[in-house]
């Protein structure tokens, strides 16, 4: 009698790049020129070999664009919690894309 292991269930997490995640964590510091210039440094490096995060910049400088411009002077951006919410689904998807992508290649 053979016991096999259940791989799938650990395959099931390679979806996730913990790096783009962390990437994601800071890229709204980074759109924003909050970050030191080592931090952007790193974060280019990583962008410029993730498609998916190549994307999800655009995404993202096109969302923080938009907000400034509705944005009432003298006060916090009210839509921020919003915006962050919104891109935190688009990572998630552009990931899943990565990930699917990866598999029918
Ligand atoms: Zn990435």
């Amino acid at each position: 009698m053979s016991h096999q292991p259940p791989d799938h269930e650990h395959d099931h997490q390679h979806g996730k790049d913990p790096l783009c995640l962390e990437i994601f964590a800071r890229l709204s510091e980074y759109l924003d020129g909050e970050l030191a210039a080592e931090d952007c440094a790193g974060i280019e490096a990583h962008i410029a070999d993730c498609p998916p995060c190549v994307e999800f910049v655009k995404q993202l400088r096109g969302s923080i664009e938009a907000s400034h411009h509705f944005r009432v002077p003298g006060q916090p951006a009210p839509v921020d919690a919003e915006l962050r919410e919104r891109l935190s689904q688009a990572w998630s998807e552009a990931l899943a894309r990565k990930h699917q992508d990866a598999q029918q290649d």
